[in-house]
């Protein structure tokens, strides 16, 4: 397991066990902590008051993602509210002309673009945490965090609003009508988990290489072997009866190696732990869009977090990017490979 994944998974013990009353000791760098339990939690977690904090397989709550350690919390974490709302009340926005930012921050693949007006505004921006989990031969599982414009769609870049480095935001009453951003969260989800566990599918390419290649040796060695035989000798075996014993012998060959493609199949699974609804201060740039004899008005919005500009979502797939083409009779945004 990865170091950042281990830091992640210690202060989020420290944390919990923290908030559920626990006296917790276990400084940044080191391997080892040790906590002071009330008797419930104890009982929860199944271990004693005095409890030991260490990633070890050993020790009495293993804190690690191969062990069960995320099904013994997972009673402690239940209670706790698994959507927050947070706002953001008053921001510095941009008060300059955008035409020229938007020209620099955006490339439009086959339309005219013009910034007619920017203005305040507010929007919401949903964190979703995600567990990721590639299912395998081996098994991959990572706590993922995604933030989606919930007005444009497109996936930003913010700091985490729970952080101390993150800007002041308040706990807020926002209205249930905000659009859902799960599809977009999800669509951002993959393709963030297909660049995070690219190592861990090499690894699972290799092995399936280095099997496959094994297996292939192996029965090419049976086959040279009967070969052999047959030709020191001829009157043991007829040729036909070598014949169908090769063909059996590439049939098993090919059962296995469906079997080992079996083996090496990656499921992958995405469960959604939490989200924070964040409401926010944002400057919307309000652009005339024109692609042939169509036209259509888009919203860019500048964000005072990240102060940048954020991307379009691509109306196709999802994905956010500053490289946008538009559709010829909607002219909806779209990204260059659904364009092409
Ligand atoms: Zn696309």
């Amino acid at each position: 397991m990865s170091g950042a994944v281990q830091d992640r998974l210690q202060q989020f013990t420290c944390r919990l066990l923290g908030r559920r009353g626990a006296e917790v000791d276990w400084p940044d760098q080191a391997d080892q902590g040790l906590a002071l339990l009330p008797t419930g939690i104890a009982e929860v977690l199944h271990c004693l008051e005095i409890l030991p904090l260490a990633s070890d397989a050993a020790s009495p709550l293993p804190i690690n993602l191969s062990s069960d350690f995320l099904d013994r919390v997972e009673p402690l974490v239940a209670t706790e509210p698994a959507a927050v709302s947070l706002q953001i009340p008053t921001a510095f926005l941009k008060q300059s002309d955008m035409a020229e930012p938007v020209a620099r921050a955006f490339s439009w693949l086959n339309a005219r673009v013009r910034v007619q007006s920017a203005e305040p505004t507010r929007t919401e921006y949903h964190t979703w945490f995600f567990l990721a989990t590639l299912d395998s031969a081996d098994r991959w599982q990572q706590v993922v965090r995604v933030t989606v414009n919930a007005s444009s769609g497109a996936r930003v870049p913010l700091p985490d609003t729970l952080t101390e480095d993150a800007p002041q935001a308040e706990p807020a009453d926002l209205p249930g009508d905000a659009p859902s951003t799960l599809l977009a969260a999800a669509r951002a989800m993959l393709i963030q988990v297909q660049a995070d566990s690219r190592p861990f599918v090499d690894r699972l390419e290799g092995r399936l290489g280095r099997d496959r290649k094994r297996l292939q040796d192996y029965y090419r060695a049976l086959l040279r072997g009967d070969s052999k035989r047959a030709a020191r000798h001829p009157a043991v075996e007829d040729a036909a009866k070598r014949d169908a014993k090769a063909k059996a012998v590439q049939l098993e060959l090919r059962r296995k190696l469906a079997e080992l493609d079996e083996r090496y199949a990656c499921r992958v699974d995405l469960t959604p732990l939490a989200t924070i609804r964040l409401d926010c201060p944002v400057l919307a740039v309000r652009c005339h869009v024109q692609r042939r004899a169509a036209a259509k008005p888009h919203t860019l919005f500048w964000n005072p977090i990240a102060k940048q500009l954020e991307p379009m979502a691509c109306s196709r797939c999802g994905v956010s990017t500053f490289a946008v083409a538009f559709a010829d009779d909607s002219v909806a945004a779209l990204c260059a490979a659904c364009q092409g």
